[in-house]
């Protein structure tokens, strides 16, 4: 691992609470996909995020901003309302939570920011020059916490035999391209036929129950891979 700078250089507002941040690093290193940086910020002690791109020195993360609680520390607030140039001390890469080297079809499932590793994954396996499916279930409560629609779209134009996916609003009433299910109401003897790996990203609770689902079905935890947001 490795102590950096990171420099806010872009933000992007993708949600009511959620922001595109970009960070230009001081060192380039490689990272592998899933794994997460760490930043050392003031008064909250550390917090991890997700990257979701790294390019060269450039690091694309997107982060939630929680209100502040009595007990809470804001290391969200602090991130997510920083001014453009602001430099932060980040220590990364880290993490277990990485893509396997195979070619076995893969089923993502993550919520709200959950997304984020879950991205770089399908995106790297992708671009590998091999035929294995990437399907993603990407759950949100409600319509106005959707976000990168359009990536996806993008995605499955590019990749219309690989990349499949489906967005998941567990409280609107609104039908529209989704469906109001609960995240694993997806999770079904038809689907563990097909795909061999799975991978969770997002809170414990989320994680724990999709893992039961799959237990249930007979899938080998071996097969499980989860990271925890907590
Ligand atoms: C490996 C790893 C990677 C992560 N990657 C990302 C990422 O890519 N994007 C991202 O937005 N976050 C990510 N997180 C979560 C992040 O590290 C912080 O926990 C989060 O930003 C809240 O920090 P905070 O200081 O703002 O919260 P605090 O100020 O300490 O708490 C504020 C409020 O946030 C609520 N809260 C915080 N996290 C959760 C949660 N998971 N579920 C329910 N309530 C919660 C608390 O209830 C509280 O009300 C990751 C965590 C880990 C461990």
């Amino acid at each position: 691992m490795w102590m950096m700078q990171a420099l806010l250089t872009k933000k992007i507002g993708l949600t009511h609470d959620v922001y595109e941040l970009h960070y230009e690093l001081s060192q380039e290193k490689e990272m592998k996909p899933g794994q997460f940086i760490t930043f050392i910020l003031p008064g909250v002690w550390w917090r991890s995020y997700s990257v979701l791109r790294l390019e060269w020195k450039n690091a694309i993360l997107i982060i939630k901003k929680w209100p502040m609680q009595d007990w809470g520390r804001g290391g969200s607030i602090a991130l997510c309302d920083a001014k453009i140039w602001e430099e932060f001390k980040s220590v990364w890469p880290a993490g277990h939570f990485v893509l396997q080297e195979n070619t076995t079809n893969k089923l993502f499932i993550g919520t709200g920011t959950g997304l984020v590793p879950l991205y770089n994954q399908i995106i790297e396996g992708l671009k590998r020059d091999t035929w294995e499916r990437y399907q993603l279930v990407f759950w949100v409560r409600y319509l106005k916490d959707m976000f990168y629609v359009k990536e996806f779209e993008e995605l499955k134009e590019k990749y219309p035999d690989r990349f499949y996916y489906h967005l998941v609003v567990s409280r609107d009433e609104d039908e529209w391209i989704i469906k109001k299910w609960y995240v694993t109401d997806f999770i079904s003897k038809n689907v563990v036929e097909q795909y061999s790996e799975y991978y969770l990203c997002w809170a414990p609770a989320m994680i724990e129950s999709c893992q039961e689902k799959l237990e249930q079905l007979w899938v080998s935890w071996e097969n499980v891979f989860f990271e925890k947001y907590s």
